[in-house]
């Protein structure tokens, strides 16, 4: 980070005492949970945000000190106060190593929503954009080349994506490496959805991003995660991370056609409850190579400079 965003950064956090804190739900997305610095290191998966354990450890107490309680999307509301102050931990695509969370949730006792992609789960084939990531890093090629790749990648279709991979890297290029890449298995998935912390949600069946696609494979996508979903833990969720946070009105409309009553964004923005029927919920993003608290002060905030 630069210089002078870090300046700006610590500004925020100190002007954020001044108006902080209203009541709201504070969405958060979170993607892989990497034990340390060193399974990062090993580029088995493009890390992201890069959060560890103790990342994730510092944040919930941060919100937990400043009097947030949290909560889930697919959880029932009634019985919170729109006065409250609530946060919510998710977790989007269904990485192996989201289990890691799970001796935080009981310590703490706090829920966390895992939106899963279901074919990478039944099929046990990595997510495409780590494939890309981890094959050209293996090659040498330089972090921002490989994000021009991902990006280009990203407007194509999924089947058009995994052709492309598959010629790139050969026919073998989806299958795990190890624990940081893999998808979970449909018996971890239902061992883990049993426990009474953990939620699960819709993250579409092959990661569309919805608002590129027709309706019907928008509808097919939703659709499809449902019934692998209800089939596998026995539970329908009721709300939908949008892949990418990428929506239209096609993907709304879709996702309350298939029963399902709240959607989650990447807009960087306060929810209020409830948070039923809700379509559009913002989520903030944590970075494991910044300041943990001096970011949380300003989601907190509600000054923006
Ligand atoms: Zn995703």
């Amino acid at each position: 980070m630069s210089f002078s965003k870090q300046l700006k950064q610590k500004l925020r956090s100190r002007l954020s005492i001044l108006r902080r804190d209203k009541p709201a739900v504070l969405g958060f997305l979170f993607h892989g949970l990497f034990q340390d610095a060193r399974e990062i290191a090993a580029a088995h998966v493009d890390a992201q945000q890069g959060i560890t354990i103790e990342h994730m450890r510092r944040f919930i107490e941060h919100f937990l000190q400043a009097g947030y309680r949290f909560i889930s999307p697919e959880q029932d509301e009634s019985g919170l106060t729109d006065e409250g102050r609530y946060a919510s931990i998710t977790f989007d695509d269904g990485y192996a190593n989201n289990l890691r969370m799970l001796p935080l949730m009981e310590e703490y006792q706090i829920p966390a929503t895992f939106y899963i992609t279901t074919g990478n789960v039944e099929q046990q084939e990595c997510f495409w954009w780590d494939v890309v990531f981890r094959e050209r890093a293996l090659r040498g090629v330089e972090k921002a080349e490989i994000s021009r790749e991902q990006k280009m990648l990203k407007d194509r279709h999924h089947l058009d994506i995994i052709t492309y991979l598959k010629q790139q890297f050969g026919d073998n290029c989806l299958h795990p490496w190890s624990d940081t890449d893999r998808p979970m298995t449909v018996t971890e998935l239902q061992d883990f959805a049993a426990h009474p912390l953990v939620y699960i949600g819709n993250h579409t069946r092959n990661h569309y991003l919805l608002d590129h696609y027709s309706d019907t494979e928008v509808l097919e996508q939703i659709q499809l995660a449902q019934n692998d979903l209800l089939e596998w833990t026995g539970r329908l969720p009721v709300s939908i991370a949008y892949p990418n946070g990428n929506f239209s009105k096609t993907a709304t409309s879709a996702a309350r056609n298939s029963g399902l009553k709240s959607g989650l964004t990447l807009q960087k923005t306060k929810n209020r409850l409830p948070l039923a029927g809700n379509f559009t919920m913002g989520r903030f993003t944590l970075w494991g190579n910044q300041n943990i608290d001096i970011q949380c002060k300003i989601f907190r905030s509600d000054i923006s400079l």
